[in-house]
């Protein structure tokens, strides 16, 4: 058994970048790595003196901003087990996803300040809610100097439960250990080559993989520098990029069409920028080709999940391949493609699930048997999405389980209608998917973001196209102004097709 504490990473960094900058914050000096490990040791004192350590639970309910770092890391330098919460959840939902890591302690700043009272007369197992300035300075907390010594983890151990966004049910907890985390960022910083001179900006929620694993731990792993974006705004990205010469940041393709459309308002320079990873849903290829060419900039596609920490699959911007291509997989994991019905693997070419395993996949839902014993055969995680995979290793992504629309006997995958819709003049944007239908099950539905457009046209178009079969046309077609989205920024498709529902 290997022992290994996530804080050992940024030790190791702490002693060659010791005064380089770690985090960059507005208005105010930059954190060094020194700064950084003091305000770790900080948080680390505060919940000595509580007597919380070891395998506690430790709830994090802020926004986006410099503080949350430290206290992740504080929370592991003492061997208890982080909770990012999404900061979209009301009290009930905070009730609900608390009950379920009953912690001890919820860090979180003024953002709930009148609900404490309740949540703690709620959630028995909580012994203190600890208010944190979002700039970090720490000054209510122990000084630095009384912070315990590191408490040894082994690589088994949970570093957090972190729940996905329930757009398929209840949040789930998803556990990820010191191994899977490690594993996860090892491979991150070799596959995008990410050295000291990198400066990352965090666009995504820190309470997300997209956010805190990519673009949060990577460059600190890796001796570079990060800047955190309180919340979602394509201005603020743009600016941010300029402000701290970014090499990278990392986004969905929702956030990727709003910061093509701030760009057009606005002239900051971005040429610092190297890459952008993408991914969490599919990004239509027109979307991809006016990024690339507005930005000049290298994109990657990542696939993965919360149950694998974030990346399994990546696309080398070198690749030239069709659309709907997610790459390879990264070094950290296996994969294999099996026929849905049977568990069989498929011939490559032909699509069926795909199964996981490897350091960086979850040991599973905290305390949901019922969902873990689906979620694994012989060790392989169930990613409940259709895939393909060609002779050459390289997956195509068709679409997730759930969402296949079962429409009069047929499989619609979501997905291919919305490439194709995607081609149609005038559409800014569109979301496929099942609405309830008397005849058919489900009636494929399409709701389009665009202007001048008629139902009659989309229809034409879908007729003219060869490459989609009638079963798989549109029977309702909606206009809407924008999507509802997820905590993640993805298009929210239950709400979409509950507010679109006759
Ligand atoms: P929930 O599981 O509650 O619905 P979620 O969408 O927030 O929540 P995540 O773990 O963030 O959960 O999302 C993982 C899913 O996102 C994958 O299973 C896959 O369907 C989709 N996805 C991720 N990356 C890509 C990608 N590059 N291209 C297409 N789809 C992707």
């Amino acid at each position: 058994k290997c022992s290994m504490n996530l804080c050992e990473y940024l030790a190791r960094q702490v002693k060659q970048q010791s005064d380089s900058p770690a985090i960059k914050r507005r208005d105010v000096d930059d954190l060094t790595y020194n700064d950084l490990e003091a305000q770790v040791h900080r948080v680390a004192a505060l919940l000595d003196e509580r007597d919380i350590g070891e395998d506690d639970h430790i709830a994090v309910y802020m926004p986006n901003c410099p503080a949350y770092v430290p206290l992740i890391f504080g929370i592991w330098h003492v061997g208890a087990v982080a909770s990012p919460l999404n900061i979209r959840f009301g009290v009930d939902d905070l009730v609900f996803v608390l009950e379920d890591i009953q912690p001890t302690v919820l860090f979180t700043s003024g953002v709930i300040a009148d609900k404490t009272d309740e949540l703690e007369s709620r959630v028995i197992s909580l012994e203190h809610v600890v208010e944190v300035d979002e700039e970090g300075e720490f000054t209510e907390f122990p000084a630095a100097n009384e912070a315990p010594s590191r408490v040894k983890r082994l690589d088994e151990d949970p570093a957090i439960i972190m729940h996905t966004s329930g757009t398929t049910g209840d949040p789930k907890g998803v556990v990820q250990t010191h191994r899977n985390i490690g594993a996860q960022v090892d491979s991150g910083i070799a596959v995008f080559r990410l050295a000291p001179d990198d400066t990352a900006v965090v666009a995504m929620p820190l309470f997300h993989v997209g956010g805190l694993h990519g673009p949060a731990l990577m460059p600190l792993f890796s001796g570079g520098t990060v800047a955190i974006l309180p919340k979602w705004d394509p201005d603020e990205l743009l600016r941010a990029i300029e402000d701290v010469g970014a090499t990278y940041t990392g986004l969905v393709p929702t956030m990727m069409v709003d910061t093509l459309e701030a760009a057009e308002a606005s002239e900051y320079d971005t040429t610092s920028l190297r890459f952008c990873f993408f991914g969490g849903s599919p990004a239509p290829e027109p979307l991809l080709d006016n990024f690339r060419e507005t930005f000049q900039v290298e994109l990657s596609n990542y696939y993965g999940q919360t149950e694998n920490a974030g990346v399994s699959i990546t696309l080398d911007p070198e690749d030239d391949l069709p659309p709907g291509a997610l790459g390879k997989l990264t070094p950290a994991v296996r994969g294999k493609v099996v026929d849905i019905e049977t568990g069989e693997e498929v011939e490559p070419g032909e699509q069926g699930e795909l199964l996981l395993r490897g350091d960086i996949i979850t040991p599973g839902y905290w305390e949901r048997p019922d969902r873990n014993e689906a979620l694994f055969t012989d060790g392989w995680l169930h990613t409940e999405d259709i895939v393909r995979r060609d002779e050459d290793g390289y997956f195509y992504y068709v679409d997730r389980k759930d969402d296949i629309i079962h429409s009069g006997g047929e499989k619609v995958p979501p997905s291919k209608v919305e490439n194709v819709l995607q081609d149609m003049p005038n559409v800014e944007a569109v979301a496929v998917f099942g609405t309830d239908h008397d005849r058919w099950g489900e009636a494929v539905t399409a709701a389009i973001i665009g202007d001048d457009i008629t139902e009659e046209e989309v229809e034409a178009f879908c007729e003219s196209r060869e490459d989609l079969p009638g079963y798989m046309k549109p029977r309702r077609i909606v206009f809407v102004d924008e999507f509802p989205r997820t905590g993640s920024q993805k298009i929210d498709k239950v709400a979409l097709a509950d507010q679109v529902e006759p």
